[in-house]
């Protein structure tokens, strides 16, 4: 495992295994197969608009960064429940000029009066995350704009205000609700619980508003407007930080702590990524507060001994290697990530070629391990296990942008659940994060590393990656929403691209299946469930659900650039 600061000098056809992907016959309006093929730039987003926004800052000069920047504000307009302004998130950059790569760590924390039992009853049971994700109590200061802040002061090349531009047009204008966003509206419980939030989301008579219909945002258009001007600050201290605080803490559910004080302090922060090599290729993540990296790092390292690359994507022996890796991985993450900033996370001690042997070891190509128990490696303390399978929503997003100067950005954000705490102001929703911490502080009377503590950042499972080839060229770029579903996503994705060789349309398409040490978790309609029988005959406890990912990806090779977007949601790959 490397820490970079690494200066990285920059310098395959569909292959085995795309049968699968040929007989796959669900998701009928899916892309399949061929990528977005481009020479100059590309961009992969979950909205359309925010990608041709993006196009538009690139055109125009802009860096990878700078269309970032444009395509989250467009984001947050049109894909609300998913991230924006009142969230965070995790950035990882290429700087083609000095081979740099950089991490960046928007993640919210929690405030300064947090406590470790903020989650808990009065009789000290841990309350239901559903009820707990509702109103204040699990906003976290927002981190995007310091994060977007941080990176435009670094790689950014248009004056910041230019890149709010194309948001803030069709905020004043109105912009179209897309089947998606209509979709949430609907089926989100207590969606319309808070007074702004339901004016927006539903008409007077209490109907939620529809696909097709246009609706303007004139408040977060004023938003914009002000940071735009003035900078990230206008966001954090002043009339802006005041209305967050109270809306916050006067939530007429789940009243929460924030003080304008949180927000004064807040501070994105550059931090080295985490780096391995898997068959040659150096494989860039997101650190702590992340466990993304992490555990994607960890999964591939316990499969690195098996002869992936003989093996056809959804077959049975590799959906159980897979599977088998991903739950030894998870084991490790649930024990000891947290934010590395309070709690000494074994980072070393989890990649130690010794305790990844003995780990891998561990997997029987024959049978199922069943749930395991995490390892012990150099630098673990006494710690109790996080909990509970949290399940995949509508929210998150990826965007992975690369521009004509070879710059690259790979950039996850979100605001949590669906639409965050369900609080809006201004324009935007706010997040609930702070239910990534461990609701509970304890587990069999030791601490939980994942508890609450002031200004902490929650766990997250964001994963945004790079991908390097043997000779240091840069290969790929992805990332997924999906919760904790992010890892096994990126995970399998990565296992697709390297072993499978799959272009990055193909590798994203793929049926998916996943193991966050509990059911080996198949996606329904998919020719995956039939493995079911099979899994089950080698001990695994089979789960057959829908799932959403959201995966976006772009493929570097010489003069040319491939794009892929994730045909669950409504992303789209452009480039020119
Ligand atoms: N809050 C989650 C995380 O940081 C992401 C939520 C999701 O992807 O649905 O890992």
């Amino acid at each position: 495992m490397k820490f970079l600061s690494l200066r990285h000098i920059c310098a395959a056809a569909l292959a085995l295994g795309l049968a699968l992907g040929l007989v796959w016959s669900a998701h009928a309006d899916m892309q399949r197969g061929a990528p977005v093929r481009a020479t100059h730039a590309m961009v992969a987003a979950a909205d359309e608009r925010a990608v041709d926004a993006a196009l538009d800052i690139l055109k125009a000069g802009g860096s990878a960064v700078d269309a970032a920047i444009a395509a989250q504000l467009v984001l947050g307009l049109v894909e609300p429940q998913s991230s924006g302004i009142g969230g965070g998130g995790f950035m990882l950059h290429f700087d083609a000029a000095t081979g740099t790569i950089d991490s960046y760590d928007g993640r919210e924390t929690a405030p300064a009066a947090a406590t470790p039992d903020q989650f808990l009853t009065l009789d000290e049971q841990k309350r239901k995350r559903k009820d707990v994700a509702l109103g204040g109590l699990s906003v976290g200061v927002p981190g995007i704009f310091r994060l977007l802040e941080l990176a435009h002061a670094n790689h950014g090349r248009l004056p910041w205000a230019r890149l709010f531009e194309p948001a803030i047009a069709p905020a004043d204008a109105g912009f179209t609700i897309s089947p998606r966003l209509a979709e949430a509206i609907a089926k989100t419980e207590a969606l319309d619980t808070f007074d702004e939030t339901r004016a927006y989301f539903f008409h007077d008579d209490g109907e939620p508003r529809q696909t097709g219909e246009r609706i303007p945002n004139p408040a977060y258009a004023a938003t914009l407007r002000e940071v735009a001007a003035a900078g990230a600050t206008a966001f954090y201290t002043g009339p802006i930080a005041a209305d967050i605080v109270a809306a916050v803490r006067g939530a007429t559910v789940n009243p929460g702590r924030l003080v304008t004080e949180d927000l004064a302090l807040y501070q994105a922060v550059r931090r080295p990524p985490l780096c391995a090599d898997y068959r040659a290729h150096l494989i860039c993540g997101m650190g702590p507060p992340s466990s993304g990296g992490v555990a994607v790092l960890e999964t591939l390292k316990l499969l690195e001994r098996f002869d992936l690359a003989a093996l056809a994507p959804g077959s049975l022996e590799a959906v159980h290697l897979i599977s088998e890796a991903s739950r030894l991985a998870f084991a490790d993450r649930d024990r000891y990530l947290a934010d590395s900033d309070y709690v000494p996370v074994p980072l070393e001690g989890l990649f130690e070629p010794d305790y990844i042997k003995a780990r891998s070891e561990l997997i029987r190509p024959a049978r199922s391990l069943g749930i395991v128990a995490p390892g012990t490696p150099k630098g673990s303390g006494m710690l109790a296990d996080t909990d509970a399978i949290v399940p995949e929503g509508e929210s998150t997003s990826h965007l992975v942008v690369a521009d004509e100067a070879g710059n690259v950005v790979s950039f996850t954000s979100s605001i949590e659940r669906a639409f965050g705490s369900h609080l809006m102001v201004r324009g935007f929703l706010l997040n609930n994060e702070l239910t990534d911490f461990n609701l509970d502080p304890k587990g069999d009377g030791a601490p939980v590393a994942n508890r609450v503590e002031p200004g902490k950042r929650p766990r997250s499972s964001m994963a945004p990656t790079l991908v390097f080839e043997p000779g240091g060229a840069l290969k790929h770029a992805l990332g997924s929403p999906g919760g904790p579903r992010i890892i096994g996503y990126v995970a399998q994705t990565l296992i697709a691209l390297i072993d499978w060789r799959l272009n990055v349309q193909a590798a994203i398409d793929l049926p998916r299946h996943l193991n966050r040490n509990k059911a080996t978790e198949l996606e329904a309609d998919t020719p995956l469930a039939d493995l079911s029988d099979g899994l089950v005959a080698l001990g695994h406890e089979v789960k057959i659900e829908p799932m959403n990912s959201g995966l976006q990806a772009i493929e570097f090779g010489s003069g040319r650039l491939e794009g892929g977007a994730d045909p669950r949601r409504e992303g789209i790959a452009r480039g020119y």
